[in-house]
């Protein structure tokens, strides 16, 4: 670790030594980029006859071109088969969930077995606090984020109320210093310390989703389970942008949704992980339904419910077939390449975009604004959030009206992401241009 961070740190100073902020600089560094051909595979939004700079892929991921081919693929079967094309459509439909255990499980370090693609993102964080979540007079506590996706917030408080709990008696946030922007990880440790044996559950987003800070899972899961706590990560920013060993880790378990950085459509389905020693526990606690029933006796019909041993066994539904069969086409763009590719590409494209701003900032020395991301590589994946003095929301239009489409959150901050699989350096070159125009007006 001590070694890698070094080679990181050493590897970034050389890029940073290396850059150059001009447009042949990002193009030369385009035609060089071995990924650089994907970029093709995805619709970008136009704006005056030209692609937008696209950086809201951590907000909805472009759509990949084969998505309408995909879905048109399962409007025929459905046509031609009806109900039969559970068994006789191209992916017949019956088992059509089980294509993505294969190459999620590779996107987030697990095992085949340990995931599963079902339902939504919120109502995967209730089904799993559903099993990870039963506190007790002596374990009841909750650390989570501070300024959590409000989502996330709604799922925990309501979680609580329903064991006629008091949030504010049960839910620990985490918060940055004072004047600071993100959670060190030396704060989180010391308060999972705290709440000693009071602890039930670590609930945290692995990727903050407003300052694109990356937590240290693999430390923060160790911690939390020594004190006898279960711990979740909620990976919506994390998954597909950076790499993640969810088992070897031991992670009690994780959620994501696959319409952010896994470019799967609007709403589309979110993915879950459970340890292996969980799913291979029938007597865990769950929210059922068939289709977490025994493959061999589901359609028996019979009464008491035995669990799938695998992740699936948290199912409920059979599957959306329309929005997995986008899904796929957009997973396997993402098999193709592999996440170690992805984030090979990702670091340095960050830190392009970074050094790009940071010349902007120079230029303008009563600097305007300022990242509030980890400026180390290794706390952040592929977004970096800029907090705007002053005029913010006027700087943010101007980079619209410019045919920039970026994330502007409330009071001051604009969020861009550089997408790996899609975005190129001439975008992190064009973006900073016209953030130049935009403080110069
Ligand atoms: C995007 C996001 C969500 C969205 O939840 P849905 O159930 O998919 O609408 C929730 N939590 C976090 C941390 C997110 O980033």
């Amino acid at each position: 670790m001590e070694l890698g961070c070094h080679l990181l740190k050493k590897r970034q100073k050389s890029y940073l030594m290396d850059f150059k902020w001009s447009k042949e600089f990002a193009q030369n560094l385009d035609n060089q980029d071995e990924l650089s051909a994907y970029r093709n595979e995805f619709l970008f939004p136009q704006h005056n006859g030209e692609n937008c700079v696209y950086f809201t892929g951590n907000s909805l991921g472009l759509q990949p071109k084969g998505a309408q081919a995909a879905l048109q693929q399962e409007l025929d079967d459905w046509a031609k088969y009806g109900v039969e094309g559970h068994f006789e459509a191209k992916n017949p439909w019956f088992a059509y969930h089980e294509m993505f255990a294969e190459p999620l499980s590779e996107i987030v370090g697990a095992l085949p077995t340990e995931v599963v693609a079902m339902n939504g993102l919120t109502t995967n964080l209730h089904l799993m606090m559903v099993s990870f979540y039963q506190p007790t007079t002596e374990r009841f506590k909750i650390i989570c984020e501070g300024k959590a996706f409000p989502s996330d917030q709604y799922a925990l408080e309501t979680q609580v109320r329903h064991h006629g709990l008091n949030p504010d008696e049960v839910l620990v946030e985490l918060e940055p210093r004072e004047g600071g922007h993100t959670i060190r990880t030396e704060d989180v440790l010391k308060t999972i310390e705290e709440v000693g044996s009071e602890l039930a559950l670590v609930m945290i987003g692995g990727v903050n989703y407003y300052t694109g800070q990356v937590f240290e899972m693999q430390k923060i899961t160790e911690a939390a389970q020594k004190q006898g706590a279960f711990v979740g990560w909620d990976l919506a920013h994390g998954a597909g942008n950076i790499p993640v060993q969810l088992h070897d880790w031991n992670v009690d378990f994780a959620c994501w949704c696959s319409y952010k950085y896994l470019n799967s459509g609007p709403g589309s389905i979110s993915g879950v992980f459970v340890h292996q020693r969980h799913c291979e526990n029938p007597d865990l606690n769950r929210f059922a339904g068939w289709w977490g029933h025994d493959k061999e006796t589901r359609f028996l019909m019979e009464k008491g419910f035995n669990p799938i041993p695998t992740a699936e066994s948290w199912q409920l539904s059979n599957a959306p077939v329309l929005a997995m069969a986008v899904h796929k086409v957009a997973i396997d763009l993402h098999s193709k390449i592999g996440m170690a590719a992805l984030r090979k590409k990702s670091l340095k494209l960050t830190s392009y975009l970074e050094f790009c701003i940071n010349q902007v900032s120079v230029k303008h020395s009563d600097s305007a604004f300022e990242i509030i991301t980890p400026s180390n590589p290794n706390e952040r994946g592929a977004q970096l959030s800029i907090l705007v003095h002053g005029h913010g929301k006027q700087l943010f239009d101007f980079l619209t009206k410019e045919g920039v489409i970026a994330d502007w959150r409330e009071p001051n901050v604009i969020r861009i992401a550089p997408v790996p699989i899609y975005n190129s350096y001439e975008d992190c070159y064009r973006f900073s241009v016209i953030l130049d125009a935009a403080v110069n007006a």
